[in-house]
This record gives C-alpha cells, sequence and structure tokens, in this order.
C-alpha cells in the first residue's frame, strides 16, 4: 500500500482470513495497493516467498504481485546475479525469496538509469512462461500480461479509480466495472494523469483451458465467455459422448456442479445433491503434501446415505490428477450403499505436467500417464470412466483452439521450454543449498550426474520426458 510517499509491505503465511483482519486493513493507508493470495509454485512455501516481493530503488520503491509461473528462472537468476549489489540474503541473514516472482521485482528494480515504466520494456520481453503482473510504486500501478495471455488479467474502472485483477469476479466484488482484459504482451500504467498502454511484446494468444475447467471462479468471463457456462456446456457434451443408464446425477462439489447440472441436463437423468462439503476444507490438490491431501478426502465430503443409498449413480468431477480424491469417494459411495458408481470426468485425461502455474507436478504422479481409461476405472474401483474429448472441452469454452494452451491434455506447449534441468519449483533453493548464494549461472549440465541431481528435484522423469515430445 501506497501513501504517496512510502510503501508499507504486509504479509504472511496463511489463507487470506488469517492474515487480515480489520485491524490490520485499517492500519493500511493510501490510494494505490496490490495484494495477491499465492498459490505455490516456483519456490517452496515460506514467508519470504509470500507476495508482494518489495524492493528499494533508487526511485523509491517496488512490490509486486504475480499470478503464473517462470520457465526461464535459472536464466532470469543469472541476470539478477549479474545486477551490482544483488545480494540474497535478507538483513536478518536468512536467505531471501527464492521464487521467480522475486527475480522479475529484482531485475525491475535492476536499472537505476531508467525509470520503472522504461525498464519494465526493457526486462519484461526476456521473461518467459505465464505471467499476469501487478506491481507499483509508490505513484504508479502497473499491470503487465505474458504475451501468451496464459492466465487472466482485467482491467475495471470505479467512479474515483481503477482496478486490475485476475477474474472478473474481483471487479464485481469490489463493485469495479469491466473495461477490457489486459492485452497478452501489453504493459498499462496509472497514475495520476490516468491510464496509459503500451506493448512490449507481440500478442500470442494462448489462454489456459483448465481455467475454464477448474481453476477460475464460476462467475468470471475469460475473453467474453462465462465459466459457469462453459461448465454446463462440457457436462452436456459429456453426457452425448459418453451416456450411461443411471438414476442420479451427483457432483463432486462444489467444481464439479455445474458439469454436473449440465450431464443431468443433456442425459435426461435427474440430478441431485449427493454428497455433502465442508465449507471450511480448502481445494484438495492446492495442500502441499500427500498426507494432508489423503486426509483432506476425508475431511472434505460426506455422503446423502439417504439419497444414494439402491441408486446407480452418475459422479460427475471437473478433473482425475492423481486419483486419490476419486478412489476414495468411490468406496465411500459403495460403503453408503450406491448400486453402481460410473465416474463422468469434464476434462480429458490430464497426461502431461503444467509448467506455467500449476502444480500437477511431475507424469509420473498423473494417474493418465502410461494407463488406459479402462485401467483408471479400475484402480479407482468404478463401473465405468469416460471422459470429455480434448475438442469437447474446447467447443464448450467458446473460444478457437489456436488461442487456447491445453498441454497438460494433448503435450503441446505453447513456447519453447528450456532444458529440463532448468525446470523445477526448487530450483533456486538447489542453488542456495548448493553452498552458492547467489544463483549461479546455469547452462547445459556437463555431467549425468549433474543432470542427476537437479532430476531428484523434479521428482521424477515427467518433466524431463515432457519436453523430449516432438
Ligand atoms: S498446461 Fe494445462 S493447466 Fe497449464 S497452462 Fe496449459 S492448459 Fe493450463
Amino acid at each position: 500500500m501506497s501513501n504517496g510517499s512510502q510503501i508499507l509491505v504486509f504479509k504472511d503465511m496463511g489463507l487470506v482470513s488469517q492474515v487480515f483482519d480489520e485491524a490490520s486493513l485499517g492500519s493500511l493507508h493510501g490510494h494505490i495497493a496490490v495484494g495477491h493470495a499465492r498459490y505455490s509454485t516456483t519456490g517452496s512455501s515460506v514467508w519470504e516467498n509470500a507476495q508482494p516481493t518489495f524492493r528499494a530503488t533508487v526511485h523509491g520503491s517496488l512490490a509486486l504481485g504475480h499470478n503464473g509461473n517462470l520457465v526461464n528462472t535459472a536464466e532470469l537468476a543469472a541476470m539478477v546475479a549479474e545486477l551490482p549489489g544483488e545480494e540474497h540474503v535478507s538483513r536478518s541473514g536468512r536467505t531471501a525469496a527464492t521464487n521467480d516472482t522475486d527475480l522479475v521485482t529484482a531485475l525491475l528494480a535492476g536499472h537505476p538509469d531508467l525509470s520503472i515504466e522504461e525498464t519494465a520494456k526493457v526486462v519484461l520481453p526476456k521473461v518467459k512462461g505465464a505471467f499476469s503482473l501487478v506491481f507499483m510504486d509508490e505513484h504508479t500501478l502497473y499491470a503487465a500480461r505474458d504475451p501468451q495471455g496464459i492466465r487472466p488479467l482485467v482491467l475495471g474502472r470505479l467512479e474515483r479509480g481503477w482496478v486490475v485483477a485476475s477474474e472478473t469476479a474481483a471487479l464485481d466484488i469490489c463493485g469495479a466495472s469491466f473495461i477490457r482484459e489486459v492485452e497478452p504482451g501489453e504493459l498499462i500504467a496509472i497514475d495520476e494523469n490516468g491510464m496509459r498502454s503500451s506493448r512490449f511484446a507481440e500478442a500470442k494468444p494462448k489462454g489456459c483451458v483448465f481455467e475454464y475447467v477448474y481453476l477460475a471462479r464460476p462467475d468470471t468471463s475469460i475473453a467474453g465467455r462465462n465459466v459457469h457456462l462453459s461448465r454446463v456446456e462440457m457436462g452436456r457434451r459429456l453426457a452425448k459422448e459418453a451416456p450411461v443408464e443411471a438414476d442420479l446425477v451427483i457432483a463432486t462439489p462444489e467444481s464439479g456442479t455445474p458439469a454436473a447440472i449440465g450431464y443431468a441436463e443433456a442425459s435426461g437423468i435427474p440430478y441431485g445433491s449427493g454428497l455433502v462439503k465442508n465449507a471450511y476444507v480448502g481445494r484438495t490438490f492446492i495442500q502441499p503434501s500427500q498426507t494432508i491431501r489423503q486426509l483432506g478426502i476425508r475431511l472434505k465430503l460426506n455422503p446423502l446415505r439417504e439419497v444414494i443409498a439402491g441408486k446407480r449413480l452418475v459422479v460427475v468431477d471437473d478433473s482425475i490428477v492423481r486419483g486419490n480424491t476419486q478412489r476414495a469417494l468411490v468406496r465411500m459411495l459403495r460403503e453408503a450403499g450406491a448400486a453402481e458408481v460410473h465416474i463422468r470426468i469434464s476434462s480429458p485425461p490430464v497426461k502431461w505436467p503444467c509448467f506455467f502455474g500449476i502444480d500437477f507436478a511431475t507424469r509420473a504422479e498423473l494417474i493418465a500417464n502410461g494407463m488406459s481409461v479402462e485401467e483408471i476405472g479400475r484402480t479407482l474401483g468404478a463401473d465405468s470412466l469416460a471422459y470429455i474429448s480434448i475438442d469437447g472441452m474446447i467447443e464448450a469454452t467458446a473460444q478457437p483452439k489456436d488461442r487456447l494452451c491445453r498441454a497438460c491434455f494433448d503435450g503441446e506447449y505453447p513456447m519453447e521450454l528450456p532444458d529440463p534441468a532448468l525446470l523445477g519449483k526448487l530450483l533456486l533453493e538447489a542453488e542456495i543449498k548448493g553452498g552458492q548464494q547467489k544463483p549461479a549461472v546455469r547452462g547445459k549440465p556437463t555431467s549425468g550426474s549433474d543432470l542427476d541431481g537437479v532430476q531428484s528435484l523434479l521428482g521424477g522423469a515427467g518433466a524431463a520426458d515432457a519436453l523430449r515430445r516432438p
């Protein structure tokens, strides 16, 4: 938050409701602010990696929030290491941030001869991957989106101000009217003179299709298409592609609900509520450890025995990543008396890792990697399993196929990816643990053992496999 002469950063670990209360919000005074809830991607979940990231510059200070994930982190770390006076060790002596975002902040703050806006035009074309950025100095709010526009970013207007947000739903909540999307490759600056726009790269739109499937809020619209309606349409198409005789359609709440409504509508099978979600438990695949994830499933859902006993069920869910949720669910539904359990998934099998901000982890952990749909259905204990086709999913988004990233489903990445050794969530931690406080320049590994070391950070051969695909 900037009051015009000073930036105050207030951040901590935990849910937004655990970090902010009325007193802490009341202590923040000013006319420009950026806020961020981190979904851990590059860099582990530690306080230093919470955002906004902050740097002092010769012009003042800089605070930055980033949605997405970068793929040339090692290259950016090398660029930061060449900046004069860049120490990467905090005043307390602990290592500072180890995430990709902090590197962008350091680069934006690292050109004393240029203004922040001019620096952004030099630095942003060198940043590769998914980045929807909001950043600020004491006087100006900036927003920028990667040339592919992988993650959404929208511009809104209040009566006496401007708002930039990841999703249109955020504009609705704060009473702002939607103006337009921040364009892929666009840099926006907003100050007392109003809003100005410039372009730092040519737009090559490849929006993430998974935003429509699961990530975005249902009340958001992306590229003019409402997310809820896309999900209902995915369900309708799924019913046509994969019909089954059954008594009741239920959803895995809540992300499977719109597709289940669509499935019921198109199939003529009644829709019912068969599972109750504990509202206090978060989205399971965002939890960082497998143990918590497994506990999370039991904590998360409770079957309505009176509704499902004796019924042949169609259970609609938005995606299967590791399969743990669905396996536990099938068991739970059978224990509750379901006669049959048919699983229908409103996205195609996830077979490839995402490098752009979704922590699906490696191919080795993806249940659809190396198993047929039938085999997956058997391991889940379901009577049948079917997924929507890639084309069915894409048509439901009402977007042209060539303007969407769908790499986790078909392995066609929307940009060139660097050497597998230079990708990985804990890449910068590895550099520091290796005794080099400054991220070092890493070229291609020169020996097998070097590569093995970094491969182990990737948690398996999955990411490397993905990169070898033509
Ligand atoms: S790989 Fe999948 S989740 Fe990642 S950006 Fe592309 S479509 Fe989205």
